[in-house]
């Protein structure tokens, strides 16, 4: 992939910055030693850049255009080193500033080349208007073999696993990145390149106007739902892994972006046979493991004393507060095209059962995304005033709010 190396020296508000590029196709990498400040001028074409280093920089500030941004580096084993989130821009970088609090070592910016010709888009538009539609049918999904025309091929040979859980993850990239197939490519790029990944990690990627891509790539041999992924802390057997692209720490994710997930999980649900309240046992290796919801956020995986990785934020918590409303919106959907949906809710204590309420009083009924949509006096059966389907109930009891999601119907 090195087509070409380039050595440069620049000097930089009397402190030297020592770049060395190695240019390629769709990737090049920077070697930087930063000085109290550094202003990195970016090669040609840069849409996305990441920072490895040998060590933990999170915490240091990095600014792109007129937005400083915050680092959060993780540890990778794999390549011995912390790698940074995923920075996303909409038209190539000019430079980036880099702003460490102290010294730094020598750190490596990976800048990812995405941009894509008219083509590209012309048939991503054709693949997303081709989907399928229809109750339990998977949204439309864009294939990566449309998405990715141009960069290079993931590595063959992928592996399968039969699915038990679905994982939600964010991408913690910008929001204010809004050419999505850019994103996703860049993203693809990221993981590929210097993650060493063989392919893009999660399963599905969906972006903010509700396009689902498809991600890690069956190749022909195993169905794309069930290729086995690298996403969840390295005990990706047995998971499905969905990445809702963006920052969901402060910002919500959009609704139309929730009801692609939404329809994504209920026709993985219904193809798999399992239950939106369900948990299972998740193996993390040699006997070791434990429940997961079937429906579960990436850190759910980390269980302090249990089992040590998956130590993250991910999906964020804009997206982990609505978890329950994810599960029970997918559970709507699955009893509109008559799956049976199980009320086992044991998996997940916030969620109370229906008894819990108490009978007599007030609560306020809430929509699949939170949205307050009226009162009730609960009386513990179906009120007649709401159209059947998925609700939160929220009470006040003593000095707290309880909340509560119901199927409020005829049948259930
Ligand atoms: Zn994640």
């Amino acid at each position: 992939m090195v087509s070409r190396w380039e050595v440069s020296f620049l000097r930089l508000f009397g402190f030297l910055l020592w770049a060395i590029g190695a240019q390629a196709q769709d990737v090049a990498r920077l070697a930087v030693y930063p000085g109290p400040t550094a202003a990195v001028h970016m090669p040609d074409s840069v849409t996305g850049f990441s920072i490895f280093s040998s060590q933990d920089l999170s915490g240091n500030e990095v600014r792109v255009g007129h937005r400083a941004y915050t680092l959060h580096t993780q540890a990778d084993m794999e390549i011995g080193g912390f790698v940074s989130q995923l920075f996303l821009v909409d038209t190539p970088l000019a430079q980036v500033v880099l702003l460490p609090r102290d010294t730094w070592p020598l750190v490596y910016i990976d800048c990812y080349k995405g941009g894509y010709g008219p083509g590209v888009a012309v048939a991503v538009g054709q693949a997303r208007a081709n989907g399928k539609a229809g109750t339990c049918a998977p949204p439309p999904i864009i294939p990566q073999s449309v998405w990715r025309q141009g960069l290079k091929a993931p590595k063959p040979g992928p592996g399968a696993t039969k699915v038990a859980h679905v994982v939600i993850h964010h991408s913690a990239t910008s929001n204010t990145a809004t050419d999505y197939l850019l994103a996703v490519r860049n993203i693809y790029l990221y993981h590929v390149n210097y993650n060493g990944w063989d392919d893009v990690g999660y399963n599905y990627l969906i972006t903010a106007d509700g396009s689902v891509w498809a991600g890690r790539d069956g190749q022909g041999m195993v169905d794309g739902d069930n290729v086995k992924g690298a996403h969840f802390c390295a005990k990706n057997s047995g998971t499905m892994g969905v990445c809702l692209v963006g920052d969901f720490t402060l910002a919500s994710p959009s609704d139309t972006a929730l009801g692609s997930l939404r329809d994504l999980l209920a026709w993985k649900l219904e193809k798999e046979g399992l239950q939106p309240f369900g948990q299972s046992f998740h193996p993390t290796g040699a006997g070791d493991g434990f429940e997961l919801p079937t429906l579960c956020g990436h850190r759910d995986g980390h269980r302090p004393g249990v089992y040590g990785g998956c130590q993250t934020e991910c999906p964020g918590d804009q997206v982990y507060v609505h978890m329950d409303s994810l599960r029970a919106a997918v559970a709507n959907r699955l009893v509109s095209c008559g799956y049976a949906v199980g009320s086992d809710r044991g998996a997940h204590p916030v969620e109370t059962e229906a008894t819990y309420l108490d009978i007599g009083k007030e609560a306020q009924v809430y929509d699949l995304y939170g949205r307050w949509v009226g009162s009730l006096v609960w009386q513990g059966q179906y009120p007649s005033a709401y159209s059947s389907g998925w609700y939160i109930l929220s009470q006040v009891q003593g000095e707290e709010w309880v909340r509560a999601i119901f199927y409020l119907g005829l049948t259930n």
